[in-house]
């Protein structure tokens, strides 16, 4: 999409930290970070949010998962823990309408989050 802020990142128009990157899955850091570790996994087709990417089959949304372990595995946050979120809707603050896991990990993450 054209005017899609993240798409941008893949075509890379716009500048990210890449920490990750498969055939279908890219990782970067998020520019404003929540936590120590704090990156976002998306899938390189555009699909707006966590149950579009599960329509999209093929096994997509297993790759964006399994990036998202890997980068909390290379960000050394895999075995204390990290948390996976997928912000879905304006109410749940999601403001990307590019589907997108958080992987935060890197210091105690409280629960309820706000
Ligand atoms: P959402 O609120 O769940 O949609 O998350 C969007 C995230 O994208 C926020 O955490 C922003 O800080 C992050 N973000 C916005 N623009 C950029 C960027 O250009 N690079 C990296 N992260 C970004």
């Amino acid at each position: 999409m054209s005017d899609c802020l993240f798409c941008k990142i893949v075509a890379k128009e716009i500048p990210a930290t890449v920490v990750y990157e498969s055939d279908r899955a890219l990782a970067f850091r998020d520019i404003n970070p929540q936590a120590p570790t704090h990156v976002l996994v998306i899938p390189k087709l555009h699909v707006a949010n966590a149950v579009e990417l599960a329509d999209a089959g093929d096994g997509l949304a297993d790759d964006v998962l399994r990036a998202a372990h890997a980068v909390a595995e290379q960000e050394g946050v895999s075995e204390g823990g990290y948390r996976i979120v997928f912000n879905t809707g304006a109410d749940a603050g999601q403001t990307v309408f590019h589907v997108h896991a958080h992987v935060l990990g890197g210091r105690s993450l409280t629960w309820p989050p706000g």
